[in-house]
């Protein structure tokens, strides 16, 4: 494999588009308007700069890196003779069905449909295509670059050769795959999610406030960030879609979410990427001020 269409270019598709590229995949990014590229491309840039200060890279590499990048707003165009797509737009079941059908249409028949959903069926986003055997589920870790997991995920159809290949392609990228089977949340967020909500579900009946519990964790479990900071990290509104996809899918209340996620992301709340969650990053990313109704 050398050619790589990478779908959407927001946090996780320029991550993804990034990590192929360092390792000279030619990589086609691919997302709907101009100023989403430009935006991910500045990203991808200044994600190099770091890792050059760091002494990580060269310049050559970070140059390198960015030549092998190109971007497109014309899906047909932008898939055209590549070996594998990664799907890494907005977590929504409708739109990923209706690009899944477009790639079956555009693609090259031998060509591997990978997507990077948290949550939805890999074998429902198969059944829209022709080639449910060539459809995966890769679910990189954010910030892709750095995180070492690639979740492959197998849809009820996806053949054995076609998991083997996107494997070792994990490998080649340095990374460390992990095959799981494709049922709600799969392994990472069917662990992860129920322990979030949980934290939350604690500072609602008010056992303890958002410091106490995320310190608990991390001082008492050694985890690097509280649930509550890592909940915020990942966007409180991909908590709830996650949380809603599992209790659909499994008709469990353990997995119903929390009122008090609901009612912050219905008020706008969404953690770091609006400011304010259960912390206040209104004047930096780093979760120091705790919000004041949670003091
Ligand atoms: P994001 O909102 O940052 O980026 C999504 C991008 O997709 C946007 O730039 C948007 O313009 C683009 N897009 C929307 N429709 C498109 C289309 N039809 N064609 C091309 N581009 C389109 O979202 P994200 O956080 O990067 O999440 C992307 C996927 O990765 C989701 O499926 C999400 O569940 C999954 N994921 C997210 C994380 C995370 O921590 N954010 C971790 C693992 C997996």
């Amino acid at each position: 494999m050398k050619n790589i269409a990478v779908i959407g270019a927001g946090t996780m598709g320029n991550g993804i588009a990034h990590t192929f590229a360092q390792f000279n995949y030619k990589v086609h990014l691919i997302d709907i308007a101009q100023e989403n590229l430009d935006r991910g491309m500045a990203t991808i840039t200044k994600n190099l700069d770091r890792m050059l200060a760091k002494e990580k890279i060269s310049e050559q590499d970070k140059d390198q890196t960015l030549a092998n990048i190109t971007t497109f707003t014309d899906l047909k165009e932008g898939v055209q003779q590549v070996d594998l797509v990664v799907e890494a737009a907005t977590e929504n079941e409708d739109l990923k069905l209706k690009i899944f059908k477009q790639l079956d249409e555009f693609c090259a028949k031998e060509t591997i449909l990978a997507s990077n959903t948290s949550s939805i069926s890999i074998t429902k986003i198969a059944s829209v295509t022709r080639r449910p055997e060539q459809v995966i589920g890769m679910h990189f870790m954010n910030p892709v670059p750095i995180m070492k997991l690639v979740e492959i995920i197998k849809g009820y159809s996806t053949s054995q050769e076609v998991t083997q290949k996107i494997m070792d392609l994990s490998v080649a990228l340095k990374k460390t795959p992990t095959e799981v089977n494709d049922y709600p949340g799969f392994v990472a967020n069917r662990i992860l999610m129920p322990m979030l909500n949980e934290a939350i579900e604690t500072l609602y009946n008010q056992v303890g406030g958002v410091k106490e519990i995320d310190t608990v964790m991390k001082l008492g479990m050694a985890h690097p960030m509280g649930p509550l900071q890592l909940a915020d990290f990942i966007g409180l509104d991909v908590c709830l879609s996650i949380l809603e996809v599992m209790y659909d899918g499994f008709k469990n209340p353990k997995y119903a979410p929390c009122p008090l996620l609901v009612n912050m992301v219905q008020a706008g709340k969404l953690g770091v990427k609006s400011g304010e969650g259960f912390y206040d990053y209104s004047e930096s990313k780093k979760a120091e001020v705790v919000a004041a109704q949670f003091k």
